[in-house]
Order: structure tokens, then sequence, then C-alpha cells
């Protein structure tokens, strides 16, 4: 499948929101996965990217992305660069990307290969997501493509007003809910939303030294 078709199948599929699906089409997904994946590249299915780590099913990056409504204005955070495909997803989509991963090789070749394609408005941070990235908050969206087992509360507190996340969240390889979490005004609680089952790899605490 290429990648115009894969946006053609995405939309059979229920995506509708116009801007995810052309910012789809505009990248080669293929281009995102190691040289032994690459034909494998057009199925609608999750593939490895070396060091346990995988690239998400298109079907779900579509989803992920439409649930956080963005406009073009948005400042956003992502936790789990990996190989970079779902920021680049995100990053036609906003102003500003802030994205955060854990392994160092894994964000220096995202780095690499978004740099090459000309993505300009993206800042990259190794470390541990689970805290956010306190020093560039508040966020209008913060996206999480690993799931944690509890919704972390500096995430939450790194939100604008108004504010939503889109977090897979569940035991490490087992039953995980996609939740959509907004954040409203002073004195009320976040709202969360229960999207949909789904399946990701862990969201790795670290132990702070
Ligand atoms: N969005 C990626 C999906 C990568 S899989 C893509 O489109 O390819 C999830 C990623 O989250 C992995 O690269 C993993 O190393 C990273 N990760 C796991 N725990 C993390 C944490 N605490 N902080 C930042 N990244 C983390």
């Amino acid at each position: 499948m290429g990648d115009q078709e894969r946006a053609e199948y995405l939309a059979r599929q229920g995506i509708q929101d116009r801007r995810v699906l052309e910012a789809i089409a505009h990248l080669r997904r293929a281009e995102f996965v190691p040289e032994q994946e690459r034909a494998r590249a057009g199925a609608d299915t999750p593939l490895s990217i070396g060091q346990g780590q995988t690239i998400s099913q298109p079907y779900i990056v579509a989803l992920m992305t439409q649930a956080l409504r963005l406009e073009g204005h948005e400042r956003v955070l992502e936790i789990g660069t990996g190989s970079g495909y779902q920021t680049a997803v995100l990053a036609q989509l906003c102003r500003e990307v802030f994205t955060v991963e854990l392994l160092p090789d894994l964000s220096r070749t995202a780095q690499g290969l978004l740099t090459r394609l000309g993505f300009q408005d993206i800042a990259y941070r190794v470390g541990d997501g689970t805290r956010g990235w306190p020093e560039e908050a508040p966020f209008d969206a913060i996206l999480a493509t690993a799931a944690p087992e509890e919704v972390p509360a500096a995430l939450v507190a790194q939100l604008t007003r108004g504010g939503r996340m889109v977090i897979p969240v569940g035991p490490a390889y087992g039953s995980q809910e996609l939740l959509r979490i907004h954040r409203g005004p002073p004195g009320t609680l976040p709202r969360v939303e229960h999207l949909l089952p789904v399946r990701f790899v862990p969201m790795v605490e670290t132990t702070p030294l």
C-alpha cells in the first residue's frame, strides 16, 4: 500500500479529519522502519523498530492524532519518539512538537531522519517522559505512545486549561485502554473519556537519582 492509498484506506476505516489524512499521505512510512521491515511497511500493523520497540499501527496513529483535535496553533508534547513517525504526523498539524524518548539511539535516529525530511519545529529530549518536559510546559496537547500503568500526574499538570491528552493506560502487555483526558477550569477535575482497548509497549518509569 502506498501512502496515498493508506490515507484512503484510513478514511474508509472511519478517520474523518482531512488534515490528519493529508499528513499521513505526505509521509513514506517505509522510511521510518529498519531495512528488514520495509517490505511490510504498507500493512496496517505495528512493526519492530529495534530495541524491543514498535512503530504503531497507522490506524491507531491516525485515531490518536484525530482525537487531539489540532487546529495548527498548538504546542504539543509527545512521549515516546520511537521511529519519529507519529512525531512527523503531529509536526504537520501544530506549531511546535516537543518529543521525549527514553532510548538515546532511537531519539538520535529519529532526529536524523526528521531533520533530513525538512522538519524544523521539533524539539527532542532524551529522558523519562513520565515527568513530562517541565521547562517547556504548559502544552495545549499531549500524546503518549507508550503505556504507563496509571496516568502520570506530572503530565496532567503540564496541560493548559482546556488542553487534552491522549494516552494508553494499563498493565504492561495486559489490557490497556486509550484515554482522552481534558483539563478543565481551575477547581474542576480532569474529564476522562475511554476511546478503545489498545496494546502499547510499556512506558518505563525510571527512579530519580
Ligand atoms: N510514536 C512511536 C512509537 C514508539 S513505541 C512511533 O511512531 O514510532 C513507544 C516508545 O516509547 C519507544 O520508543 C520507547 O522507548 C518509548 N518510551 C518508553 N517509556 C518511555 C518513557 N518513560 N519516556 C519516554 N519514552 C519512553
